[in-house]
């Protein structure tokens, strides 16, 4: 006889991990109890030496299919006099870190029952068990258990309750149990608020005015979304011009992966995903071009595309026959956040739906879909971390002395949480620059802080002067008592990609390639080969920076850049008059903003590798301007044709104040002369695209020669692009490089607080 206390952690709460752990004790004949603590989940185990050990194997090969367990620590302790196995309440005031789990799509179980006649669930939406269902977006604090959860408002009815206290039963201590009689309900009203149907009837109602072309805004698991079938045309444009969202694409949601596969090609790995508990949305090669897709994701060879991850969702497409794709958007005006209350979302999307699919569950934190793509190499690529994956830790391969907080960038921002050597990267906050999106960034901040237990020693942030989160992070009101640390943008993106590959302190060569980042000289950079450890950085290469008429205005008109990088490749007497992109400027304008470049008027240097691609994507005349971030990028890696055998074109490299300038004059003269030439956009696409490529391999080569180093981290918004980050990837490998690209966070602005984490840890100050 023996008796062994375990303390497991990772995501082992809200997962059924305690019901399974009793299933497994009982099946052993041993006594003891199982609790869920801020630590993790304890066990007392008592047995016979061999029951003890089948025991703890069997919970270490198959643990129930949510949960992911990161260490199991076994002590001996004394024996006691139970003798039986049980399940204890967990005590509230403990001092110690627990896991947040991320919200679980609805399991094949549950969706079963949904749709069975004779199941006392039959199209109850908000079916659920311990395998599946909401967590992270409907607690309010931890340990997790009903009370602590915004299910604390519905009592379970005895059916309900009677399958809680059942060992036995799938819904033993699901803390989201709940039935038509006892749980949340869903009601359908109008744009003004005014109910229509309730229940089953909402639904069926739902269903069928998507289906007759109605824009209807669905309160789903982490905020509401705005629905409109993805074949009604009409529907699709009225909710671009109520959004007003121009051309950015739209997630869709399909019936089944039978839809999915019917209009996309979707490979094993891509298909696991779609149906794993995070359900993703996963871009997605479209396999024919229809005239709904070139409205939801315009001059884009790929789809965004969802499968139902609640009853919901199920329950809907289960109501008409005819509909098996919806639009399925962030329910928010423009770059506001998602709206999660239902009264702020009749004010806020009155506008915009036609109708409001409301319940009556409150959501505590929003959350949007995530969204993934997997790579040639079958490696998958993280574009928007959130539902079903936030706020789950990541391991840091270093243990932290203080706690830190990190700020993010003012884009697609996130913030982090990091304490010992655990790192929580918050949900996706998106755009934080509105108000109302400052707003919820800063109260999600603090809700973290609270069910984490972790108030911050060290604040990091961005070091451009100009970002709201930098603004907010010095100020005094801020943990005034906290350190602050300034991080420079591409010092950040290098260190969240080594954390992301578990690296300890070492210096690599990191490429960091992007649209924008306040740089030490005041400058904007984003083409950056940096030498770099956690510590500290230096700057080894970059491109030659250029001007940006205008500021910001540049960013958006990219004719502005296309000019000031012809100007700077073939002087004021370029002649720019066979670009398309000039019948669509007035003289006037092209006046001014010449006589801005050429006198320094609100002309910005920037060296961003994503500049350089708007001014390619211009003068190749796929568009002037744009109205979402990264559009001219993602259509010029479009219109590019692989199979073309091209040579990248020339670039010259300059030796300055030791370091290297990537000069790009003799790339834009020979794209010019392309154009002249009509060569197709295809091809200008592939050959601009393998001289970035051969830009990295020859900068490489050339700090591996001064440094000896031969490690290469890569990170930023251009790494989204798959042409370019698997091409750059393979060729340094090739050259015997060992590479490492980003695994669990996004390569964009999303991975900053990360990053910042880490530089902050190893700071002094
Ligand atoms: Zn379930
Ligand atoms: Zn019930
Ligand atoms: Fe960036």
């Amino acid at each position: 006889m023996k008796r062994v206390e375990l303390l497991i952690t990772g995501i082992v709460q809200g997962v059924g991990f305690r019901p399974f752990v009793y299933r497994t004790a009982s099946k052993y004949a041993i006594a003891g109890f199982v609790k869920n603590t801020m630590d993790g989940v304890v066990i007392e185990a008592q047995g016979d030496d061999v029951r003890i050990e089948n025991f703890i194997s069997e919970i270490k090969q198959f643990p129930p299919s949510s949960a992911k367990i990161k260490d199991i620590a076994v002590k001996q302790i004394s024996l006691k006099k139970d003798n039986r196995f049980v399940i204890m309440k967990s005590n509230g005031n403990q001092k110690k870190r627990s896991e947040i789990t991320p919200d679980i799509a609805l399991c094949e179980n549950c969706l079963t029952e949904i749709l069975d006649r004779e199941n006392r669930r039959y199209f109850y939406p908000f079916t659920n068990c311990v395998n599946c269902g909401p967590r992270f977006t409907i607690i309010n604090r931890l340990p997790y258990d009903r009370d602590n959860t915004s299910m604390n408002e519905f009592k379970m009815c005895s059916f309900c309750e009677k399958e809680y206290v059942s060992p036995d039963d799938r819904r033993f201590h699901a803390q989201t149990n709940c039935c038509e009689k006892c749980g949340p309900d869903v009601f359908l009203a109008d744009s003004h608020g005014i109910d229509v149907s309730r229940g089953t009837d909402a639904i069926k109602d739902t269903a069928r005015l998507l289906t007759d072309g109605n824009i209807i805004a669905i309160k789903g698991i982490g905020g509401f979304h705005l629905a409109c079938n993805a074949f009604s045309t009409g529907a699709v444009k009225t909710l671009r011009r109520r959004k007003n969202r121009e051309e950015k694409p739209f997630a869709l949601m399909a019936k089944n992966i039978a839809v999915v596969e019917k209009y996309c090609f979707v490979s094993a790995i891509e298909k696991n995903f779609l149906i794993s508990p995070s359900a993703p949305i996963m871009l997605l090669r479209k396999k024919r071009n229809c005239v709904a897709f070139e409205e939801i994701a315009p001059a884009n060879n790929y789809l965004g595309i969802m499968l139902p991850y609640s009853g919901l969702h199920y329950l809907i497409f289960e109501s008409e026959q005819e509909l098996e794709l919806l639009v399925m958007t962030s329910g928010n005006y423009s770059e506001q956040p998602i709206c999660t209350d239902s009264g702020q979302a009749l004010k806020t999307l009155s506008g915009i739906a036609d109708f409001f699919l409301f319940h009556n569950r409150k959501i505590i934190t929003g959350c949007d879909d995530s969204v993934m793509r997997v790579l040639p190499d079958g490696q998958s690529l993280m574009i928007r971390r959130s539902r079903g994956f936030a706020p789950e830790s990541i391991n840091l391969p270093f243990c932290l002395k203080r706690n830190i907080l990190g700020c993010g960038a003012d884009i697609k921002n996130t913030f982090s949480l990091a304490a010992g050597n655990l790192l929580y990267i918050s949900h996706h906050t998106g755009d934080i620059e509105s108000p109302a999106a400052f707003e919820s960034y800063l109260s999600a901040m603090k809700r973290y802080m609270s069910i984490l237990r972790i108030e911050p020693d060290v604040i990091a942030y961005d070091a451009h002067p100009e970002y709201i989160s930098t603004i907010m992070a010095i100020s005094r009101d801020f943990f005034n008592e906290a350190a602050k640390i300034p991080v420079y943008h591409h010092h950040a993106h290098i260190c969240s990609c080594m954390i992301d590959n578990g690296l300890k302190n070492r210096t690599v060569i990191g490429i960091a390639f992007d649209g924008t980042g306040y740089g030490e000289d005041g400058t904007l950079w984003g083409s950056e080969f940096l030498l770099c450890d956690y510590f500290s950085f230096q700057r080894k290469a970059h491109l030659r920076p250029v001007k940006l008429p205008g500021g910001e205005q540049a960013i958006k008109q990219i004719w502005r850049i296309a000019l000031a990088y012809l100007i700077d490749a073939f002087g004021n007497d370029c002649d720019i008059n066979a670009f398309k992109f000039i019948k669509e400027i007035s003289r006037q304008e092209l006046v001014v903003v010449k006589k801005m470049i050429e006198k320094n008027i609100n002309s910005p240097f920037s060296s961003g590798l994503g500049r350089l691609f708007d001014a390619v994507s211009c003068m190749c005349g796929l568009r002037s301007s744009i109205n979402y971030e990264g559009q001219a990028a993602t259509e010029l890696e479009s219109v590019l044709d692989e199979n073309i055998s091209a040579p990248a074109y020339k670039f010259d490299i300059a030796r300055e104040e030791g370091k290297f300038i990537l000069d790009h004059r003799i790339t834009i003269r020979e794209i010019t002369g392309d154009i002249l030439e009509n060569v197709p956009e295809s091809k200008i696409s592939c050959r601009f695209h393998l001289t970035i490529v051969q830009m990295v391999r020859e900068i490489c080569q050339l700090i591996k020669t001064d440094t000896g180093i031969n490690e290469v981290a890569l990170s930023g918004g251009s790494f989204q692009n798959v042409f370019l980050s698997t091409r750059i990837k393979e060729i340094l490998e090739r050259d015997g490089f060992k590479v490492y690209t980003h695994r669990a966070m996004p390569p964009n602005d999303a991975c900053i607080s990360a990053g910042q984490c880490a530089i902050a840890g190893f700071s002094n100050s």
